[in-house]
This record gives structure tokens, sequence and C-alpha cells, in this order.
């Protein structure tokens, strides 16, 4: 992920891209991406806006400590990835929910501080859905769409969100949730958000190892109804295996990291 290929390489790549609109993830597969990098940040920004309507942001202390995880966390995101700046706030939800928007945009519910109870365990999720955008799931997703009848929906309302469309197209960028639109990622996308985001927040100096507590939190918080978050983020023996196999991994980018001097002080 931090490689960096010859201008050449990109060329071909790119051009190969153009012809298949295909492109490979993280761990290998390939995936449809009919839009440009432009585009899906486009369509991010548009439902970050929404959202920002449609629910009350919180300032203060709460707000500042999320920033800070978010900061630390999206430091490490390799600069050709194209995003600048990441907007993060903090939305006033008693859901436990998190999501991160193509374009660099992060919302954070402020039910997730109940169950995320330390930095290491936010950078986790915060790490993990911010992995979801740089192994560019939303365009996968809103592509596969594209590629059926109900695509045509998704495609007239990008221009302009609002209505079902917007709606579904918020639920392909998996920020849905405060819509009752839940499109769970596939287990390959969760899974391949798992390990970027367990490489992010390591380099970012977080102990990887918080991740596994925030799962167990997670599950032992969602008893009856499950939250949205954990809906759209099935949790599995096969994922907690996933997570334990990485952190070998992990635990000496991790030290790594502490060792050059990076470590996140974020304060609750
Ligand atoms: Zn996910």
């Amino acid at each position: 992920m931090s490689a960096r290929p010859s201008k050449r390489l990109v060329g071909v790549l790119g051009l190969a891209a153009l012809i298949s609109a295909c492109s490979t993830s993280p761990l290998g597969r390939n995936q449809l991406a009919f839009y440009s990098d432009d585009e899906l940040a486009q369509m991010g920004q548009q439902s970050f806006a929404q959202y920002e309507q449609e629910l009350q942001t919180v300032g203060g202390a709460r707000a500042s400590y999320v920033q800070c995880v978010a900061d630390a966390i999206t430091a490490q995101v390799p600069a050709s990835q194209g995003i600048d700046k990441w907007e993060v706030k903090l939305f006033q939800d008693d859901t436990a929910n998190a999501f991160a928007l193509p374009g660099g945009y992060i919302g954070v519910n402020t039910g997730l501080l109940d169950v995320a109870t330390n930095q290491d365990q936010l950078a986790a999720v915060i790490g993990h859905e911010v992995g979801h955008v740089l192994a560019h799931h939303a365009n996968e997703r809103v592509s596969t769409q594209a590629a059926t009848q109900t695509g045509l929906s998704v495609l007239q309302t990008a221009a302009g969100l609002g209505g079902a469309g917007g709606d579904q197209l918020m639920g392909l960028l998996g920020a849905g949730a405060q819509y009752g639109v839940i499109l769970p990622f596939s287990r390959k996308q969760e899974s391949e958000a798992d390990l970027v985001g367990l490489d992010l927040m390591a380099d970012a100096g977080f102990d990887p190892n918080a991740s596994i507590t925030l799962w167990q939190n997670m599950s032992a918080n969602s008893q009856g109804e499950p939250p949205a978050w954990m809906s759209t983020h099935p949790s599995n023996a096969q994922r907690m295996e996933g997570l334990h196999n990485r952190l070998e991994e992990a635990e000496p980018r991790y030290e790594e990291a502490r060792a050059n001097g990076i470590r996140p002080n974020c304060k609750a």
C-alpha cells in the first residue's frame, strides 16, 4: 500500500483499468470500478452534506477526542490516495455507528463512544472505516449496482441526493444506516477493511490488540436487536481469526511506530 509504483506502471495500470473498468482490491480481488475517484469523492461529499443536514453535530471535548484519533489514523494514509484533507464530524446519535466516505469524510456517532471505550478501540473502528475507503469498496458497490436495473436510479441521483435513490446511494457508500438503508458490505470487503484498518492503526501508534476487544464490546452490546453498525459489520469466528492472524504483522508495526515517537495521546 505504501509502495510507490513508477509513473509508467501507473499509466499502464490506468489504461488497463479504463479498458476493463476493473481494479484490484488489497486482497487481490478483481473489482468493478465504473467511476473515477473524482466522481466517488463528489458522491461522498454530497452524502456527508446530507448527513450533516439531518443530524446534529456535536462539538467540545468529545469532538476534539474523535478528531485527535481520526487525525492520527488519516496521517498514515498514503498520498497516492489523493485525499488532501479529511473532514471529521461527531454526530448526536445513540446508535454505535461510524462511517468513512470517498473523498475524505469521517462520521462518528456519539453512541459509538459508549462501546469503543478508549482511543485504541476508537482507532480500530475509524481504521476499519477508512480501510473501506482505501480499498475502494464504495466504487465497487455503486458500480455493481449500476450494472443492474436499480442502478439507474443511483446514477440519476448521483448528481443530487434526495428521495429513495439518494438514500440508496448513501447505503452503497456505507452511510445509509440513518436512513434505514443498510446494505451490508460483503464478507470479503469486511476482511479487507479489517486488514487495512489494522495496519493503519498500528502505523498510527494505536495498539492493534484493541481491535479484538472492540469486537467483543460490540457483541456484548448487541443483546436483543443488533445495532446498525453490527448489522453492517457481521461479526463471526472467521473474522476474529483473520484479525488474530494479522496481529502477527500489526504488532511489530505498532512497536516500530512507538519506537519512532508516534504515540498518540487522545483524551476521552
Ligand atoms: Zn465494515
